[in-house]
């Protein structure tokens, strides 16, 4: 069954000089941080974003100058065993991936009060971002995204990783408009053939119906249901099941009961495609290969790149 994630405070204090303090909760941040272990020095600059156990923030090397997205999580709030784990595993799965469209993962070290997390710098920030400025994109927009994220997928999945937490908040966007997937905080990896795993210890957005219902487990399919509800968001401008209680958006999710509104104006191999994306059926849904062989991707133009100015403007292709 899932469970919420560890409530977190929704403030931080202002940076000032020498530490930055969260909460009553959680333990300084220091503004000049040592690797002990390879003898590297970074100094903290602007904070980017914070999520469910991480404050991040921009870290420069000092003898490298490279800058890094350093995420950092207060041992304060790993006093759990389950917590403790969560984070190894995150670690664990993210540390072995290396891909284009997945945040590369540096180096990770601890000091007395913080597990320090040094990941590619994605300075175009999330496709969240990206959402609440443009709603609805071009069909053409979508389908760079789309297919950006199934080649991540597939080599995820290639690797037995399956992500289970694929929504436009993980989707970071790299200086050249490049998807990067992140956040590996619900990713399982698969460890036999047919495996069907029957825990998960947190909250997708995009949940599937089958880990809702819980029975007969849930596995790599739950990734091309997130898809679909990725490609519905980019293309209608807000999610599929998007109601005012969490209770309400699962019923619907389990009832299949969601409708592309006209006004939205999605092609018919759009429409399609979410369709087959987001079928109850686990087995029913297509393979990631299959997702790069619709016609909506291969019968439509696909923009080679996509100009920074589309993180505010609708682009004109020519
Ligand atoms: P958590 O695992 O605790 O949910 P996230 O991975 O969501 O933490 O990171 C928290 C916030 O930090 C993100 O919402 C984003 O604003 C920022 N962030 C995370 N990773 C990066 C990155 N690689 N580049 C730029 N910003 C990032």
């Amino acid at each position: 069954m899932t469970s919420l994630r560890p409530h977190v405070p929704k403030t931080y204090a202002a940076p000032t000089s020498g530490v930055t303090k969260h909460s009553s909760r959680s333990s300084t941040i220091p503004d000049t941080i040592y690797d002990k272990h390879t003898g590297s020095k970074y100094v903290r600059g602007s904070f980017l974003g914070k999520g469910g156990f991480a404050y991040c923030y921009k870290l420069t090397d000092v003898k490298t100058k490279k800058v890094y997205a350093g995420k950092i999580v207060s041992k304060a709030t790993l006093t759990k065993h389950r917590a403790k784990e969560k984070l190894r595993s995150e670690i664990q799965i993210h540390k072995s991936l290396r891909h284009k469209h997945v945040v590369d993962f540096h180096s990770f070290f601890e000091d007395e009060n913080n597990v320090y997390i040094l990941l590619e710098l994605c300075p175009n920030q999330s496709m969240m971002e990206l959402h609440k400025r443009r709603r609805a994109l071009t069909e053409a927009e979508a389908r760079y995204y789309l297919v950006q994220i199934v080649l991540a997928t597939k080599y995820m999945h290639k690797r037995k990783v399956i992500h289970r937490d694929l929504k436009l908040g993980n989707l970071f966007l790299g200086s050249r408009m490049d998807v990067k997937v992140g956040d590996f905080g619900l990713a399982t990896t698969v460890t036999y053939d047919g495996e069907r795993k029957k825990t998960l210890c947190g909250t997708p957005n995009y949940i599937a119906p089958e880990i809702l219902e819980g029975r007969q487990g849930h596995s790599f399919e739950v990734d091309v249901w997130s898809i679909g509800c990725i490609l519905y968001t980019l293309l209608v401008g807000k999610p599929p099941f998007e109601t005012r209680d969490i209770k309400t958006t699962y019923r619907k999710i389990r009832h299949n009961d969601y409708n592309i509104p006209a006004a939205a104006k999605v092609t018919s191999d759009a429409e399609n495609l979410i369709r087959n994306l987001l079928h109850p059926e686990p087995t029913k849904r297509p393979s990631l290969d299959a997702i790069l062989e619709h016609p909506f991707v291969t019968a439509h133009f696909v923009p080679a790149t996509l100009p920074v100015s589309a993180l505010t403007v609708r682009p004109t292709f020519s």
